[in-house]
């Protein structure tokens, strides 16, 4: 294992961040801040994504898209025939996302091959750059959508039936954009997969390390409740005659911060962050109430305990508040652990590039646990400023840790990439 360790040009990394910033670039509001609005394949997805595509093609990349739009670059190995060594992320974003999430993931494997290519260094089997359509689920409601479709978790059809709030399909909206790549286009079949990504969170910053490495994403649950009441005079229906979908949305919420505070759900965490009324009429008492409940915890047998949970208590809303619920499921992922194989690689080669580290569990959704179903998976985090804070402008990493970040992504994936086939990590 003590083989050549490569630098990435960081100054060339940051340009290229601060670059593709620049696409959708919007201010936002709330922070003052400038923001990144590339919600998956609106315009402003699509021209992010032929700029990306064009940085593939001038490092020498070979660049094919799918039909879910996933686009892959490859580099050749000396052995064409060999399973790739797959590394990528994301370049949607939410609706006021920062510079770095998921873009760092994608500009550092381009980087990583641009890097190859300055050191000359050819590899054993082929190496691919990939980035997956709306890992956010922002627009149309399901986060991962283009990895879990290559996983096969999703089917192709499934996903480009889902439309967003005005109707537009995946299906069109992958035309629209010149996106909807060639049927014939295969699947990457890797040998391995790593994302680099920001961390999103603060463990991170706390140990004081730029890098993490992750050892599994937690179970996800998002679902839509819709409750319905009935509508009344807000001066004249007394108050124990009403059937108000609002307070029983209130107290759903209150129920949902109870049972993350219970310690009977294991370290749940639930958040409540779509709600509407109707009529949404300050006189009115609402009729219904539309909202999304996003749980997660690190334990499935905790993850099915808690939709039971709400399921009974949504079904109890009828007794206490004649209001009838009805959830309905968006997305649901099981606890992902990742590859303890590609784990220890990445701990050598941080040792080897003398990187202090940590290892973590991550409390956000990866194209990585999709990914990890077909191949052996793990990422690496880069520590953020601000506690972590991400989905917002505020998210940022500096230039040294994703600098870090992304020599260690370099290392990993150039020791994976040269390891003979067969005996998967060098007997470590
Ligand atoms: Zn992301």
């Amino acid at each position: 294992m003590n083989d050549q360790l490569v630098r990435v040009n960081r100054d060339r990394l940051w340009d290229t961040l601060m670059r593709l910033a620049q696409i959708g670039s919007c201010h936002d509001a709330a922070t003052g801040l400038p923001g990144v609005r590339r919600l998956a394949l609106t315009d402003e997805d699509a021209q992010a994504r032929r700029q990306v595509i064009a940085w593939m093609r001038e490092a020498g990349l070979v660049v094919r898209i799918d039909r879910i739009g996933n686009v892959y670059g490859r580099r050749a190995g000396t052995g064409e025939d060999l399973p790739c060594v797959l590394m990528g992320s994301h370049i949607d974003s939410v609706a006021t996302g920062g510079a770095f999430d998921g873009t760092l993931g994608v500009l550092g494997a381009i980087e990583v091959v641009r890097t190859l290519n300055d050191y000359g260094a050819a590899t054993l089997k082929p190496i691919e750059v990939g980035f997956f359509t709306e890992e956010e689920g922002v627009r149309f409601g399901t986060d991962m959508l283009g990895s879990a479709v290559t996983a096969g978790r999703l089917t192709l059809d499934y996903a480009h039936k889902l439309t967003d709030d005005t109707g537009a399909s995946v299906a069109d909206e992958l035309v629209r954009t010149g996106f909807d790549g060639p049927e014939h286009e295969r699947r990457p079949i890797p040998f391995a997969y790593i994302e680099c990504h920001i961390e999103q969170g603060p463990i991170l910053a706390a140990a004081g390390v730029d890098v993490g490495i992750v050892i599994g994403v937690q179970s996800i649950s998002w679902q839509r409740l819709e409750l319905r009441g009935a509508a009344g005079h807000a001066g004249t229906t007394p108050i124990e005659h009403r059937q108000d979908a609002g307070l029983a949305a209130a107290a759903v919420i209150v129920e949902i911060r109870r049972m993350c505070e219970s310690g009977q759900f294991g370290e749940l965490r639930g958040t409540v962050g779509r709600l509407a009324f109707e009529p949404a009429q300050t006189n009115v008492i609402p009729a219904g109430a539309t909202m999304t409940v996003d749980m997660r915890v690190p334990d499935d047998d905790a993850m099915t305990a808690a939709e039971a949970h709400l399921a009974e208590f949504v079904a109890g809303l009828a007794r206490g508040y004649g209001v009838t619920g009805s959830l309905e499921r968006m997305a649901k992922t099981r606890v992902v652990r990742f590859s303890r194989d590609v784990q220890a690689l990445l701990a050598a080669t941080a040792d080897d590039l003398g990187l202090p580290y940590v290892k973590a569990m991550s409390g956000a959704g990866h194209d990585a646990q999709e990914i990890a179903a077909i191949c052996p998976t793990a990422m690496v985090f880069v520590a953020g400023e601000h506690g972590g804070v991400s989905h917002t402008p505020r998210e940022y990493s500096n230039p040294t840790a994703c600098g870090n970040g992304v020599d260690l992504l370099a290392n990993a994936i150039l020791r994976l990439a040269n390891q003979p086939e067969g005996s998967f990590l060098g007997g470590s």
